[in-house]
């Protein structure tokens, strides 16, 4: 479906496209998100990318009041905290994402096992613009 490397990058580029992909190995069914350049588990090297539903569940999540540097340009930080989070896909494999649709003044509230589903996160304006995985909670 495409040539694209199995890199960040193109994983970034995908994102752009508002898709979220994954790389699958044909040899064991193994699929990575992030893509991998090899499949770990059998070390076949022939990959294949792989559109994933984008459908989860929460694992794990911290709300972040010390912001990196890149959150904080993004209008995040001590008096705007977020939510990062783990997400388990429907697929199989795990990814950490921004989570959006909880409640970050009541962390108490954010239950594990939440479903959730994938939200493309535009930051930044022309040029610069850039698009960041996300998750929200699905009502
Ligand atoms: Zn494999």
């Amino acid at each position: 479906m495409s040539e694209k490397p199995f890199t960040g990058t193109a994983f970034y580029a995908f994102l752009k496209e508002h898709k979220l992909m994954g790389a699958r190995c044909p040899t064991c069914g193994a699929i990575y998100a992030p893509p991998r350049p090899f499949c770990p588990a059998c070390f076949n090297a022939e990959l294949e990318w792989v559109e994933l539903s984008g459908a989860g569940r929460l694992a794990s999540y911290s709300v972040i009041v010390i912001a990196p540097t890149a959150m904080i340009e993004a209008g995040y930080g001590r008096e705007h905290p977020y939510c990062s989070g783990v997400v388990e896909l429907a697929e199989g494999p795990c990814i950490s994402a921004q989570i959006l649709g909880v409640d970050v003044a009541h962390p108490e509230t954010i239950a594990i096992g939440t479903p959730v589903k994938v939200a493309f996160i535009e930051r930044g304006e022309g040029e610069a613009q850039k698009t960041f995985l996300g998750f929200e909670v699905v009502p």
